[in-house]
């Protein structure tokens, strides 16, 4: 099959006929054998009978219903799993994303060889005070902790090639970060493509501003899993010897002051408080290092590597 395309979506009725219509267009006019893949985010209105109609009329169509509402992430992860394209192209399902930039992106991973190529809304029209200021920030802040050269990560519209959508795991709120999630998983050939972005048509935005709260947050998760996941004692040993060193260095201080000049007292100085508490936070981190330890060398896939490819076997 050519192409997958992974919609996630909650409560989307009014948009879905159009929606698949207009893929289904586009597919037909470039001959690419295809699937829409809809998976309904635990909607409360009729999008998955919507969804039931579509498929009864046309079995490119599939659907995946989630039982209550599990977030777009999940939506993403579902969808990857059950994709079988050589390209999966994912979007939102409230016609924010143009179906015509399908074949170009698929274009951009089969011939120019991109693992992943994020779609690029540089004119949008999205409420100005609430998504597009703090998203030039979110994005800078994005940019520069990751090392991907994006200017739009939190664009719906994206292309995976088939393995890049197979090995990574879209979990919590990640659904921003899939370009990181696909660095740390080795698929460095990164690009974006500047795409059409219309008006919401129907219904409303099911993120507020509380994207901007927990967007970070994640974004500090992801970088520190990534980098010490599989080694949490180099983060945790580093920053508790630090600690406990200069809690013992500056006890030492301390008893030996006492020695030379015994009259004086140590209590009712701040020095003494200082080398008590980083003395406790130190060995505290050395502790969340060896439970860590303990953690990643028991939890399943612990030695699950991404290989593509084994010869002599
Ligand atoms: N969505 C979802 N689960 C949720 C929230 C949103 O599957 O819990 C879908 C939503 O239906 C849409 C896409 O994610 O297809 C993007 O959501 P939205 O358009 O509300 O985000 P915005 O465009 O405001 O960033
Ligand atoms: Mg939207």
């Amino acid at each position: 099959m050519d192409i997958s395309v992974v919609i996630p979506l909650r409560d989307e009725e009014e948009s879905l006929p159009e929606l698949a219509d207009w893929i289904s267009r586009v597919m037909k006019a470039h001959n690419f054998s295809y699937e829409i893949i809809f998976i309904d985010d635990g909607s409360t209105d009729n999008s998955w009978r919507v969804i039931e109609e579509l498929r009864s009329r046309d079995a490119n169509i599939k659907g995946i219903k989630f039982q209550r509402n599990y977030g777009k992430s999940a939506g993403l992860n579902e969808g990857f799993r059950a994709a079988g394209g050589d390209v999966v192209i994912t979007m939102d399902a409230d016609l924010q994303d143009n179906p015509d930039e399908i074949p170009e992106l698929r274009r951009l991973i089969l011939e120019d060889g991109f693992d992943l190529v994020s779609g690029w809304k540089k004119k949008r029209y999205d409420n100005t005070l609430t998504k597009n200021i703090p998203s030039k920030f979110y994005n800078a802040t994005t940019r520069w902790m990751s090392g991907i050269k994006l200017h739009d990560f939190n664009c719906g519209l994206k292309a995976y090639r088939r393995n890049v959508a197979k090995s990574i795991e879209v979990y919590g709120e990640m659904h921003r970060y899939t370009p990181v999630l696909a660095k740390w998983s080795g698929y460095k050939k990164i690009g974006e493509k500047v795409v059409t972005h219309q008006a919401r048509k129907y219904g409303k935005s099911k993120f507020g501003i509380s994207r901007f709260i927990n967007g970070p947050l994640d974004l500090a998760s992801i970088m520190f899993v990534g980098k010490y996941g599989k080694r949490p004692m180099h983060f945790f040993g580093l920053l508790g010897s630090l600690f406990f060193l200069l809690g013992i260095g500056l006890s030492v201080y301390l008893i030996i002051k006492k020695i030379i000049d015994p009259a004086s007292t140590l209590t009712d100085k701040p020095g003494f408080y200082i080398a008590l508490t980083t003395t406790i936070i130190g060995v505290q981190l050395f502790l969340s290092g060896f439970i860590g330890e303990l953690i990643s060398r028991n939890a399943p896939g612990r030695n699950s590597y991404l290989i593509e490819k084994k010869t002599g076997f």
